[in-house]
């Protein structure tokens, strides 16, 4: 069996040393990159080759990748790499990163063409001058082979066990079987349909409610099509911290490790499993930088990574903890060690983030090393709005002018360009926009970008030349800055640019402008298709035409329900069809809702949740409630309640407790809360959670409307009865809950709202 790498990832393991050195570089855009590339292709001469193939072989392994360029006229072989700044700053270490790169393609040209000598550059492309920085230097074929093959020994040890592991753990995980005695209503089919998505190497999407045992049910069957598969990655991508958790409490009930094992029957499974934790939870030293001169564990980084990487693959299990107790035992950062070991893992827990956003690094390691990939994606209607956030971009011009008090004299001209280009496109969006303080732009204001433009290179340079004196206002606006860029560069229909206006200081108007998504599809389909399968799950994943255009799943991903293990005898449901919460009526439904509620409260004391469109809703019904029924206790949601607090909250659903807590849809209650049994015995739910009607919203309207026909089911009703649906489903988290869930708006009895609730519901007796 051989073991494929990737040239730039053997580099990488085998010559980098020093200090991890994330210091402000000044990078440049993909498109830069991409444009960069193209123009010293262009500068070349016409037989000048691009991007090509090149591989090799040494013992075990077969090496791949493709070189920048060759001009055979001058028998030149190109690495190109584009900057910004000051390249004499370049740290040592990358330069030779980039030596190793283009010597050991050097070695496979020669001999796929069998060149006696070779002359290599590394081409550096001020992508601000557009200037070329030319190191070249000419190798013999014995001189580059023999590097090709000390690079291949450093690394063969490593790549020999990592065979070995991989054939341990194909060989458990063929023998792996479930871990309870045996499925649970439903749980087998959706096991299977999840198995058969991997073995065709397809998307699948799949409604099924809680408590059938989705995460087990999804992982398994994964896990076991992994061997067959020839799979070399699953990634678990969640939306927040609870369904990462649930998902590493399984893998540990499937696949134990050495410890768990040890205390039960079971044999421990030889499967590396990585949590990937948010940098800012992750950090030692939230209050230094990330490079060596400020953080103890940056310094020396790669001097110290290979134990640090040995050990941690030794241990197997790589949660959060333990990740951290080895990072620190052999002194290197956790955050970043647990970047390194997502190219080592079998399995990586994390956010949906590290797969698809813009830079997603998940996404990243499967394209360079054509990783065949299994995605399960968890709680997967948050995709939606999640994906559109990762596609945003805002700038608020407040915070430019604040900057412009305390920058650094050497930055003020470019800031005033930019002042003076913002105050002209403010003239020009107000005019347009009348008394409104709201205008969508025909397109990325090219004028005031090209004047960011200047900024950012300005505080690139200057950052260069003081490495510490960057503050991190400064610092928030640049990054920003470059992400607004980024984002116009790839501006298209899936987009709005839009720049929204408000009066600041002495008449003087001020905007914020937004570059936001409406549409992630098209940046999310070719994280789609770079995996070998992805399996989309959810309690709310329909109607399924929607997520489909709206996250870019193929056209032929089926979409499958699975059949609710509750029965209709579980759950009363009552939709109040005599109350209106539309705004205008709100005043009037103040105290029938309280009455309501009540009355149910009396007929069925226990512990229920109340959920309504706003706090300022929500307050009002509090506080008629209050005053009328001050014997029954309430709770009420906060704005920007933390962690504690909401704990606090929860804790008031004992088991034994009394009252009503009151939540705002669509907030932190209102999803992924487990309030099993007599904790939770009904829901309120006043409002159809459909999203303020407001000039954004109108625009996504609109736009949904022009794109996919359907433009107030996409921008109002699927959205806000998904949340519905959500928060009814709090109540029902097992086969043996009861309770009662009452939907208070005369529009739950409208057919086409009807339609959107789960199938299992018993929606024919709700007289009221
Ligand atoms: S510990 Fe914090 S500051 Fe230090 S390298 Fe890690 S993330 Fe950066």
């Amino acid at each position: 069996m051989s073991y494929c790498v990737a040239v730039r990832a053997l580099c990488e393991f085998t010559s980098r040393g020093g200090d991890l050195d994330l210091r402000f570089t000044p990078s440049p855009t993909a498109q830069e990159g991409i444009a960069g590339h193209a123009l010293v292709a262009g500068r070349r001469g016409a037989g000048y080759e691009r991007e090509i193939a090149l591989a090799g072989e040494y013992a075990a392994l077969a090496v791949r990748g493709r070189a920048d360029g060759y001009d055979a006229a001058r028998n030149r072989l190109e690495e190109i790499k584009t900057f910004r700044g000051d390249l004499a700053l370049m740290p040592d270490n990358h330069r030779r990163l980039h030596w190793a790169q283009v010597k050991v393609y050097g070695a496979l040209l020669c001999r796929a063409r069998e060149l006696a000598e070779v002359r290599l550059a590394l081409v550096y492309l001020d992508v601000v001058s557009q200037r070329e920085t030319l190191i070249e230097e000419t190798f013999d074929a014995a001189t580059l082979e023999a590097f090709f093959v000390e690079q291949c020994r450093h690394f063969l040890a490593w790549a020999e066990q990592e065979l070995a592991h991989r054939q341990r753990r194909d060989e458990a995980l063929e023998a792996l079987r479930f871990p309870h005695a045996g499925f649970r209503p439903a749980q087998r089919e959706l096991a299977e349909s999840v198995y058969k998505a991997a073995g065709t190497g397809r998307c699948l999407m799949l409604q099924a409610p809680t408590g059938i045992g989705k995460t087990l049910g999804t992982l398994f069957p994964t896990l076991k099509a992994m061997p067959r598969q020839r799979l070399d990655r699953l990634f678990f991508l969640a939306a927040k911290t609870p369904g990462r958790r649930l998902a590493l409490d399984a893998l540990a009930t499937l696949a134990p490790a050495e410890d768990d094992a040890a205390r039960g029957d079971a044999a421990p499974t030889p499967l590396r499993i990585l949590e990937l934790t948010a940098r800012d939870k992750a950090c030692e030293h939230p209050d230094k930088a990330c490079h060596g001169d400020s953080c103890p564990l940056a310094s020396g980084f790669y001097d110290r990574l290979a134990e640090a990487r040995a050990a941690a693959v030794r241990h197997g299990r790589l949660e959060r903890a333990a990740l951290r107790e080895i990072a620190l035992a052999h002194g290197v950062c956790p955050y970043y060690l647990g970047q390194e070991l997502a190219r080592w893992c079998d399995v990586v827990v994390g956010d949906y983030n590290y797969y698809f956003d813009l830079h997603a690094m998940l996404y990243a390691l499967t394209v360079e090393n054509q990783w065949r990939v299994a995605l399960l994606v968890d709680e997967a209607h948050n995709l939606v709005e999640r994906g559109r956030g990762m596609y945003t971009a805002e700038l608020d011009q407040g915070a430019l002018r604040a900057l412009k008090r305390s920058a650094p004299a050497a930055l003020k001209k470019p800031l005033e360009r930019v002042e003076r280009q913002w105050r002209a496109l403010n003239g020009e969006a107000g005019d347009a926009a009348g008394d409104d303080d709201y205008q969508v732009l025909d397109g990325p204001p090219q004028r005031l970008l090209g004047a960011l433009q200047g900024l950012t290179a300005a505080i690139g340079d200057y950052h260069s030349e003081h490495p510490f004196a960057l503050d991190s206002d400064l610092q928030r606006f640049y990054l920003d800055t470059l992400h607004l860029a980024r984002l116009a560069e790839l501006f298209d229909d899936h987009s709005l640019f839009d720049a929204t206006l408000r009066d600041g200081r002495r008449g003087a108007r001020l905007s914020r402008l937004c570059c936001r998504n409406v549409v992630p599809a098209g940046f999310l389909a070719p994280r789609f298709a770079a995996a070998h399968s992805a399996v989309l799950f959810s309690a709310t994943l329909g109607p399924a035409d929607y997520y489909r255009n709206l996250l870019g799943l193929p056209d032929a991903t089926p979409w499958l329900e699975s059949a609710s293990p509750f029965s209709a005898e579980q759950l009363d449901v009552h939709r109040v069809r005599t109350i209106s919460t539309r705004y205008a009526d709100r005043p009037a439904s103040l105290m029938p809702i309280a009455a309501l509620m009540a009355e149910q409260y009396r007929r069925h004391p226990g512990n229920y949740l109340a959920f309504f469109s706003s706090y300022a809703y929500l307050d009002q019904v509090a506080e008629r409630f209050a005053a009328e029924f001050p014997s029954i206790p309430l709770w009420r949601q906060s704005r920007r309640m933390d962690e504690a607090e909401r704990q606090a909250f929860l804790e008031r659903f004992a088991a034994d407790g009394r009252g009503i807590g009151f939540a705002v849809l669509g907030g932190a209650f209102g999803e992924g809360i487990d309030l099993a049994g007599e904790r939770l015995v009904g829901a309120f739910v006043a409002t159809l959670g459909l999203p303020q009607v407001n000039p954004v919203t109108e625009q996504f309207r609109r736009r949904l409307e022009t794109q996919f026909g359907r433009g107030y089911d996409y921008a109002y009703l699927f959205p806000g009865l998904q949340k519905v649906v959500q928060a009814a489903g709090r109540v029902i988290r097992s086969p043996e809950d009861r309770g009662s869930v009452h939907l208070i708006d005369d529009r739950f009895g409208e057919p086409r709202v009807a339609r959107l609730l789960p199938a299992w519901w018993n929606l024919a007796g709700d007289g009221r």
